[in-house]
């Protein structure tokens, strides 16, 4: 079972790590900072290496189930490396992952306004490192000035400087929780008993095993580049952040 750093500390953007399993491109180690996509959050890309022997992670991908016995984590590179190698040094490409932290509390950002301005739930989210989009159900009239109420929302919610917290429950308490009820822990399989839960604080709380800034300070301001209707309740936005 890979050891995931990225859980508890999404900051740490170098480690060394021990070689579990070498095929061809692909690497198993004991512990990791690359993030294996999930929930709207892609891939970690970056470097592996020791010594000489230097590769790029092109991508990583989680083999067994989240929280499962043999969860593990494979990185994909672009060229094998020795199968003499025992340890690695790995370094994410940070800049890349940094702006998928900042769409992605930014999301959760604009959860937790749409709902408790609107009562509207999300049905969906993606990032990437220049832009997101987030759909949800969305019961009232869909025009400009809506949007432009929701940006507006969000600018001041992010601009709060609320913190951003990350933390486990037993799953008997989380299943408790209104907020938590709200954004569905229901869907989290019966084996976790331990949820991990991402909460900007006094706005949303979310299961999720993404990563996230620590601060919504960090994320800045967004901007709302387009809303589309996609049938009567369901509606998309795409942002970008400045
Ligand atoms: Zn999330």
């Amino acid at each position: 079972m890979t050891e995931e750093l990225f859980l508890k500390d999404s900051y740490v953007r170098e480690f060394e790590a021990g070689v579990v399993e070498l095929s061809g491109r692909e690497v198993i180690l004991d512990r990791t900072a690359f993030y294996p996509g999930g929930g709207g959050q892609p891939p970690d890309k970056g470097t592996l290496g020791v010594g000489p022997v230097r590769a790029s992670v092109v991508d990583a991908r989680r083999e067994g189930k989240p929280g499962g016995a043999r969860s593990e984590i494979v990185h994909v590179l672009d060229n094998p490396i020795p199968d003499t190698v025992r340890k690695l040094r790995g370094g994410l490409d940070w800049e890349r992952r940094l702006a998928h932290m900042r769409h992605h509390t930014a999301l959760h950002v604009l959860s937790g306004v749409i709902w408790k301005n609107f009562g509207a739930k999300v049905t969906g989210g993606q990032m990437r490192a220049d832009r997101a989009r987030m759909d949800f159900s969305f019961p009232e009239e869909w025009t400009a000035d809506v949007v432009g109420e929701i940006e507006l929302l969000t600018n001041e919610a992010l601009a709060e400087e609320r913190p951003v917290k990350v933390y486990e429950l037993p799953r008997e308490e989380a299943l408790k929780d209104p907020d938590l009820i709200r954004t569905q822990v229901n869907l989290v399989p019966e084996r976790v008993r331990v949820i991990r839960i991402v909460e900007i604080e006094g706005l949303d709380s979310q299961a999720d095993g993404g990563t996230h800034v620590a601060n919504t300070r960090e994320v800045g301001q967004m901007e709302i580049t387009s809303h589309k209707s996609k049938g009567r309740q369901n509606k998309r936005i795409e942002f970008v952040l400045q």
